[in-house]
């Protein structure tokens, strides 16, 4: 066996700032158009797909023939568990849950030939959705549950989006089974980033698998290159990187937290301190004070000159130090005034702070 090769994950999320991507892009949009939209004008699979059911299709076009069919999914398992699971995201209609049998799209001018059925693993089942891309808010997707081993898609059947999307799906099952075999969990060297790393490792692995399998209708122009980057980056990669973005911002978000409360907690300390502190002044120059009128009275009621002038030393003395006391606690006043302030400020921050971090854990909560 080789010796697997763990990957950094630092250097691999760098990677995220290469995936440019914004979703509403008229770049984007238009090739998941071109992609979306059925290759065979009078199609009426996704309008009627119950008609089309156990039946051996056969479209053609000037350009490729596609041979297809699907059944009725049954499993009464099945069923409950991709209503229950996948109901929410994509608008499941229980009478749509379809089983492809088989999917085949050939060229005419040269070989080129694509059997989905040859490169799915013996023991998985594409389940599927026909769908439209419209209304446009919709788009076609897939998923994968290694569990019950299936693939889910929703979308049309005779458009090029299709393969492209099961295509992608299988090359997350031959990966699954390429860690399996290696006997590791992740390719990424762990640390806090390793899962998101992890994550974004498998779509691009996914990504590239349906690339290298498409490779040759890219270069017979049935599908074109920018079209094929674009739908992929969108449909996997790219909603996938901001989800990962948006992990790694949570996570962020927890870090600083932790951190603000920390100097939070110094900023009290040193608050009790200078508190004390002052008490301590204050209690001082009252004493002196205090002092000051003995010895004041001692000086009206002292019947020696020399004494007098003793006193009266010791009055100016304590004068000059009673004012250093007052300035000091005016000093020490402003001062915890500033740490009243800080901690004020540090209180707002970190008010802030979990009121982020709640709203990104219920809007990770709807996602998942
Ligand atoms: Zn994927």
């Amino acid at each position: 066996m080789n010796e697997t090769k763990f990957i950094n994950s630092e250097s691999y999320l760098e990677k995220l700032n290469q995936v440019k991507y914004d979703p509403e892009s008229e770049e984007i949009l238009t090739s998941v158009q071109n992609l979306e939209k059925s290759m065979f004008q009078d199609s009426e699979i996704v309008n009627n797909s119950e008609e089309y059911l156990n039946k051996d299709m056969s479209l053609e076009n000037s350009e490729c023939t596609l041979n297809f069919k699907y059944v009725q999914l049954e499993e009464p398992y099945l069923k409950e568990k991709i209503l229950n699971d996948l109901q929410p995201k994509y608008n499941i209609d229980i009478k749509n849950l379809y089983i492809l049998k088989k999917f085949i799209i050939s060229l005419k001018n040269n070989e080129t030939k694509l059997d989905i059925f040859t490169l799915l693993p013996n023991d998985y089942e594409i389940i599927f959705t026909p769908h439209t891309i419209n209304p446009p808010e919709t788009k076609s997707s897939g998923c994968l549950n290694i569990i019950d081993n299936f693939i889910y898609t929703y979308g049309d059947p005779t458009s090029k989006a299709f393969p492209i999307t099961l295509l992608h799906e299988i090359g997350h099952i031959v990966d699954k089974e390429n860690l399996k075999k290696n006997n590791v969990k992740s390719l990424i060297n762990e640390d806090q980033y390793s899962d998101y790393a992890e994550e974004l490792r498998r779509e691009r692995t996914a990504s590239a698998y349906a690339i290298n399998k498409l490779r040759p209708f890219v270069k017979s122009k049935f599908i074109d290159k920018k079209d094929l980057l674009n739908y992929l980056k969108n449909d996997s990669l790219g909603s996938h990187c901001s989800v990962i973005e948006f992990n790694i911002a949570r996570l962020e978000l927890r870090k600083e937290t932790g951190e603000l409360i920390n100097k939070y907690i110094t900023s009290l300390e040193y608050y009790e301190t200078i508190i004390n502190e002052y008490a301590m002044l204050i209690e001082e120059h009252q004493k002196l004070n205090n002092d000051l009128i003995q010895i004041q009275i001692d000086k009206e009621i002292a019947d020696e000159e020399l004494q007098s002038l003793l006193y009266k030393n010791e009055i100016e003395k304590h004068e000059k130090r009673i004012k250093e006391y007052k300035n000091e606690i005016e000093e020490y006043k402003k001062h915890i005034e500033e740490c009243e302030e800080e901690i004020e400020e540090y209180e707002n921050e970190i008010e802030y702070s979990l009121n982020m971090i709640k709203e990104s854990d219920e809007i990770a909560e709807y996602n998942s």
